[in-house]
């Protein structure tokens, strides 16, 4: 366990030392069925119910590869700015654990069906162009679990069982090129980077990219190096950080653990590192492999992958709007600054805000519940945005309610509890709860007449034209009202009475 008293602060070892970080990022493809076989690839499923001989690797069974995976892997090759191979191999990448039935991974090595492409991101207003080393594509592994022991990893475990369901599934592994000059921001880079990935990976629609379900799982490395050397540091590689969140962390935590070795006069360790979630820590994994230890080879089983040309290119024609250019559109479209544009994304709030917009909610309108109210709400209950239980169709009611008079701003925030806790749709809560301002003008005159009398001085201070004292007096009638009140009218109503 690395003592933590033995980190440097993290500005001052940035004051020392230049990071690069890379990433590794890990996807399961959304295909019906497996890379090789027509296993399903559903989640979840009855521990070892979605296998066959192929996905068990039993004797005499040969894979065939999924067409669709190959289509998804270009697809996402051409997305990051690559170059699609016109001829390529799997191969052979031998090891042995209990969790790859076959003794080895299929996997491609140093012929990737994708190489040499871009991902730009945003990181507070800067720009960075991340380089993309190469986009290939193998076969998952199947699900080791440990029991017995307290943290669910195989150290202190009393015995491990084996999941295959997950053995075969295709997984793209979409490889950085080494990301230097981000400086202090490189942990924010580094999770700017996933970010952009997963946005744009869903909109692909190749993938659910739930990082929470290992659909998306990211090896974060780190290297330092001080400040004008020539050459970059030794890296470590932290393995399947599953969050965004522990991206950023996993870099930062880095970052000031090998300034503390450095510093010491000691080396950094070339090793794959785990990543703590509760402490936000990493620690010592194994040594890590050199490519020879696989002892690659092409795998004789399989035909070589030749996408044809114009196949590429219709798969080139058919790709999405890209969420980068989404957001410029977006951005325009809404009259928003780039500052605020990034925010609303950075909240993951652009796809709700657009499809509040679409239900007919104005766009700062749907951005002030969303980053108000909503984000608060998110927050508090530490949950994402898109997790709560409210659509933009909800809020764009909301919002038209209070265009219409029907509900202030205070009544709304009772509205979004009320539909937030399961009570029905805005109508139904406004109804229930009886939130609609009161618009009945007798009884506004009521309540007006009400507060006039039960506050005499006041009401004299503004019969001697100290009209600002009326706010006390308004305050009173929305008191009484319970906040459903028309305010504006209740004043006006207020100062013909005593003028
Ligand atoms: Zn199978």
């Amino acid at each position: 366990m690395t003592d933590l008293a033995q980190l440097v602060p993290y500005d001052e070892a940035l004051s020392r030392y230049e990071p690069v970080i890379g990433l590794e990022t890990h996807v399961e493809l959304g295909t019906a069925t497996k890379m090789f076989c027509g296993c399903p690839t559903t989640f979840g499923l009855e521990p070892n119910s979605a296998v066959c001989p192929v996905c068990l690797g039993l004797p005499g069974s040969l894979p065939v590869a999924n067409r669709a995976a190959i289509e998804f892997t270009i697809r996402i090759g051409l997305a990051l700015n690559c170059s699609i191979a016109s001829w390529c191999r799997f191969a052979r990448k031998n090891y042995f654990y209990p969790d790859m039935p076959k003794d080895f991974q299929i996997s491609q090595y140093d012929e990737p069906l994708c190489t040499d492409g871009w991902l730009d991101v945003d990181v507070d207003g800067r720009a960075f162009r991340v380089g993309i080393e190469r986009v290939h594509l193998e076969e998952d592994t199947g699900k080791s679990l440990h029991m017995g022991g307290a943290t669910g990893r195989i150290h202190g475990a009393d015995y491990s069982l084996v999941d295959y369901n997950r053995a075969g599934i295709p997984l793209v592994e979409v490889v950085t090129k080494p990301v230097a000059g981000t400086g202090v921001l490189a942990p924010e880079a580094a999770r700017a980077y996933v970010t952009e990935l997963r946005d744009l990976l869903r909109c692909l629609g190749v993938s659910d990219v739930r990082m929470e379900e290992g659909s998306l799982r990211c090896d974060v490395n780190t290297s330092l190096a001080p400040h004008g050397a020539a050459d970059w540091g030794t890296r470590t590689e932290t393995k399947n950080v599953n969050s965004l969140r522990s991206v950023e962390r996993a870099v930062r935590f880095e970052i000031a653990r090998q300034a503390a070795v450095l510093d010491a006069g000691q080396k950094v360790v070339q090793e794959t590192r785990h990543f703590h979630e509760d402490s936000g820590s990493t620690t010592a994994g194994r040594s890590k492999e050199e490519a020879q230890d696989y002892r690659y080879f092409p795998e004789p089983d399989l035909v070589p992958v030749a996408p044809a040309r114009d196949w590429v290119e219709q798969i080139r024609a058919s790709l999405p709007e890209l969420p980068a250019a989404r957001r410029a559109r977006l951005q325009a479209d809404w009259g928003l600054s780039g500052a605020e544009m990034t925010h609303l994304s950075n909240a993951g709030a652009v796809d709700l805000v657009s499809a509040t917009v679409e239900a007919g909610a104005s766009p700062a309108e749907a951005r002030k519940w969303w980053l108000g109210e909503l984000a608060r709400r998110a927050n508090e209950s530490g949950t994402e945005l898109s997790q709560l239980a409210i659509t933009p169709a909800h809020v764009a009611r909301v919002s038209a309610m209070v265009r219409a008079g029907t509900l202030n701003d205070q009544l709304a925030r009772q509205v979004l509890e009320g539909v937030l806790a399961g009570e029905g749709d805005p109508d139904t809560v406004v109804e229930a709860r009886s939130l609609a301002i009161v618009s009945d003008e007798g009884a506004l005159a009521e309540a007006v007449d009400a507060a006039i009398a039960a506050n005499p001085d006041v009401a004299a201070k503004v019969r001697d034209g100290k009209t600002a004292a009326a706010g006390a007096l308004v305050g009173a009638v929305m008191k009484a009202t319970r906040g459903r009140a028309d305010a504006e009218r209740a004043r006006e109503l207020i100062l013909e009475r005593l003028s």
